[in-house]
């Protein structure tokens, strides 16, 4: 008998930071974290949702904290770094999911809109992900996730802006991958097709559109929040040690199809 290592999901003694954690997606997976056994700062710019936010996960008896950050902003982000350095400690899990969409065809999108969708999904990931990756570099570990979109990989319309934002972040996640692999840091992509969250929930009351997606979907169904939770302990925990620059679909089978 070899004499294996068994992994778990167990995150007891790590410290994760999830940007845009306040709702949604973000939401969910700090939650997961944070019940894996990680201490977990969230971020996002609306105080107030931060602070529900931290309570509820904090009354599940789980260790969460929260700070205002503007992922488009380098002077925010320069300073959530140092709230880290000096007070939360070092960053072992980084989950980059701050994200927006404005959805409009090629010939109507503003130059603003542009703006916008890149300066939060692709600028976002990139200031954040090279504060985390200089002090993941000193520690010699750490995870990136980065949170992409099937919409990343596939053609569909009204996406000019955040298709371009999503597919370049799996790009970065390789490139990013191939950089500090040697410094034993793993970065993957979790691409997911239609979640129901806040940025989502307007499609569920446009019957069409909820319609068209069903139908490409294997599992005839949108995803929930919480179904993010098990492939992100994935790529956080042990269970991953030898798995990166990977996009990995939560998709309930679209790209497959
Ligand atoms: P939500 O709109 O529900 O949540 C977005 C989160 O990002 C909020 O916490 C928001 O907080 C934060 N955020 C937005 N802009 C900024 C900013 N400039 N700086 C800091 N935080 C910011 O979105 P989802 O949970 O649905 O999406 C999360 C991620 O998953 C996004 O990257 C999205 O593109 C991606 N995704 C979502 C899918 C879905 O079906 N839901 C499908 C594919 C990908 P605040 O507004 O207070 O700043």
């Amino acid at each position: 008998m070899e004499n294996y290592t068994y992994p778990t999901f167990d995150l007891t003694g790590k410290k994760a930071l999830v940007t845009g954690g306040s709702k949604g997606i973000g939401l969910a997976i700090a939650a997961g974290l944070a019940h894996a056994g990680a201490e977990v700062l969230i971020t996002g710019r609306n105080e107030a949702a931060l602070r529900e936010a931290a309570e509820g996960i904090k009354k599940q008896g789980h260790q969460i904290y929260w700070k205002s950050s503007d992922v488009t902003l380098k002077t925010e982000v320069e300073k959530l770094f140092e709230y880290i350095d000096q007070e939360f400690g070092q960053i072992d899990i980084l989950v980059n999911n701050a994200g927006m969409n404005i959805r409009k065809p090629l010939v109507e999108v503003e130059e603003e809109d542009w703006d916008k969708v890149m300066g939060t999904n692709l600028k976002g990931i990139f200031l954040v992900g090279q504060q985390a990756a200089k002090r993941m570099i000193d520690q010699k570990s750490g995870r990136i996730i980065n949170i992409s979109s099937i919409l990343g990989k596939i053609g569909s319309p009204l996406q000019t802006s955040y298709a371009a934002s999503k597919g370049g972040i799996d790009q970065l996640t390789k490139v990013w991958a191939a950089e500090l692999a040697e410094h034993d840091i793993t970065v993957n992509s979790l691409a997911p097709a239609y979640i129901i969250t806040p940025m989502t929930e307007p499609f569920l009351q446009d019957e069409e559109r909820f319609e068209k997606i069903i139908n490409r979907t294997m599992m005839k169904r949108m995803g929930r929040a919480d179904e993010m939770i098990g492939p992100a302990l994935f790529f956080a925990s042990d269970a991953s040690t030898y798995v990166t620059g990977q996009v990995l679909y939560i998709d309930g089978g679209w790209t497959a199809n």
